[in-house]
């Protein structure tokens, strides 16, 4: 299938090194599950290992980070386990996220986020931290700012912020930068794979107020 949206050459660089932290490594594993370019590209850096950081493109990276990727191949040699990839079989949710809830989409144990939206959050280790969200076809989700990183993985349906419109298999990659309120079309109800390394920014009371108990 064709995805818009793709990684980027940093998160495709640190999957292949297997320094992301768990969450991160879900989506970009159920992404690539979903994207032919992004798999493509993915094999050119696993098959030519720290020879990538010679590719002037990798410049945007800071040098702690290429220090770090270095490292972590010479001391190493090998990568942590990750999801693996898998091509995309009949279902929702790619086969490295089925095995996360247990299943398919019947499978996820939603819990409700008020207004239709509903999340699940998966048992991931380190800081970063991976949910599931539903968003009801038309809806809104509270417009928001990053502290961190956000990787959004559309599965189902599709939905439209300030930067484009994401469907399924496509990734939105959110930082610092990014103030956005994102819309599920009116066609269909929006599933995404969300990861975030720092709680997000609430620009309304309400959703702030709640942020706590919602963990998000
Ligand atoms: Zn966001």
């Amino acid at each position: 299938m064709t995805v818009k949206h793709i990684l980027n050459e940093q998160l495709l660089m640190g999957y292949a090194a297997g320094i992301l932290p768990e969450a991160f490594d879900l989506v970009v594993a159920s992404h690539l599950s979903l994207s032919d370019e992004s798999r493509a590209m993915l094999g050119g850096y696993e098959a030519i290992g720290g020879a990538v950081m010679e590719d002037s493109d990798a410049v945007e990276m800071g040098a702690d980070a290429l220090a770090s990727v270095m490292g972590r191949i010479k001391s190493e040699g090998t990568v942590q386990s990750k999801p693996a990839i898998k091509h995309a079989k009949p279902g929702i949710l790619p086969e490295p996220l089925q095995d996360y809830v247990g299943g398919d989409v019947d499978k996820i144990k939603w819990r409700p986020l008020g207004g239709g939206v509903k999340q699940a959050i998966l048992r991931t280790s380190g800081k970063a931290q991976a949910r599931l969200l539903f968003i009801p076809a038309g809806t809104a989700v509270p417009d928001h700012g990053h502290r961190g990183t956000e990787l959004t993985l559309v599965l189902q349906g599709a939905f439209s912020d300030e930067v484009d419109t994401f469907a399924r298999g496509d990734i939105e990659i959110a930082n610092e930068d990014l103030n956005h309120q994102p819309i599920a079309s009116e066609d269909a109800d929006c599933i995404c794979l969300a990861a975030t390394d720092a709680p997000l920014r609430f620009n309304s009371l309400i959703p702030r107020l709640l942020q706590p108990i919602f963990r998000i």
